[in-house]
């Protein structure tokens, strides 16, 4: 398995409040992994445990606070403005509501041939014109389309839109932020299945990032699950839900409806309210909310252990339970 992406102790901390009362929010507090050629691993957790902020300080759209990032063996926080952007070719983002990130005034031919024609690989012309209809079809958007706006189109078709511009400069990473969080069941399934069959054809690998279980498991090889800005399991995907060994991800798949396999997945509340990532919790970050937590959990952070062959858990405890 080749490594295309290693994130190593990155963090991100915003400074929140003034003067006295200034305080620091650790976003993402030392999250390290590695991403495989062609995989997809899935980013889970609450809304609020910094998954979004992981993502975009990987492509820096947020500048990561300290740790490092080596894309395709680049060290990515060290490029400069220009380099940087030359790489972002490579490192696509795709963003759960396409509209927002469409120009309302630019047509569907005019927004996917903008990437290409900015970064010097076409001129306007025939060529061109072939790819941004070779483009619209990988993507199920029929050519005549091209002419019409976003606000002409389903939540679906912009995701689609959303995906084809993604794609449009043949990238071997992509960043998926809840891309399909917007969009109701049925399509869902449609936007998943056709990012898997992209994957295949171009070999992209995704780091894919959900809150939602069931939409997880659909998409991912692997999956790490989050909590307040740490990865505190990481593992195959069957692993994570069949055999999972860090008490927060126990308590989230005890928490999923059994009856009903179609029933979505979604994250349920467990007991207590999240700490706030201000005030992070002293030691194991989920030792106020975990029900075996002993003395030196409130003392000591554990770190993320091996407890098998690419399965870490960030437990003092794991693999004793
Ligand atoms: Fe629970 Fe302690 Fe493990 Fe944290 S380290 S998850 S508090 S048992
Ligand atoms: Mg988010």
């Amino acid at each position: 398995k080749n490594v295309i992406l290693e994130v190593n102790n990155l963090t991100k901390h915003f400074p929140v409040g003034k003067g006295r009362n200034k305080q620091t929010v650790k976003a993402v507090d030392g999250v390290s992994f590695k991403l495989y050629e062609g995989e997809t691993l899935g980013l889970v957790g609450e809304s609020g445990c910094g998954k979004s902020t992981l993502g975009r300080a990987i492509i820096r759209l947020h500048e990561p606070t300290s740790g490092e990032v080596i894309f395709r063996g680049e060290n990515v926080l060290a490029k400069s403005r220009k380099e940087m952007r030359k790489l972002r070719e490579d490192m696509q983002f795709i963003f759960q509501d396409p509209y927002s990130s469409l120009n309302p005034r630019m047509n569907i031919y005019n927004i996917l041939s903008e990437p290409l024609v900015a970064h010097g690989y076409f001129k306007r012309g025939e060529e061109l014109k072939k790819n941004v209809l070779d483009l619209m079809e990988k993507c199920g958007l029929p050519p005549y389309y091209c002419y019409r706006y976003p606000h002409q189109f389903s939540g679906g078709q912009r995701q689609r839109i959303g995906i084809a511009r993604s794609l449009a400069l043949n990238p071997s990473f992509i960043i998926c932020d809840e891309p399909v969080s917007a969009l109701d069941v049925s399509i869902q399934s449609q936007i998943l299945n056709l990012m898997m069959d992209l994957q295949e054809e171009q070999k992209i690998s995704y780091i894919f990032i959900s809150h939602d279980l069931s939409v997880v498991k659909h998409i991912s090889d692997r999956v790490g699950v989050m909590y307040l800005g740490s990865i505190v399991e990481l593992a195959d995907k069957e692993q994570i839900f069949n055999n999972p060994q860090h008490p927060y991800t126990m308590s989230l798949m005890a928490a999923i409806p059994k009856p009903d396999p179609n029933e979505k997945m979604e994250m349920e509340m467990i007991k207590g309210e999240i700490p706030s990532n201000v005030n992070l919790p002293s030691g194991c970050k989920f030792h106020p909310r975990c029900p075996f937590a002993k003395d030196i959990c409130k003392e000591k952070d554990p770190e993320a252990r091996e407890i098998a062959p690419d399965h870490f858990v960030k437990c003092h405890f794991a693999g004793e339970f």
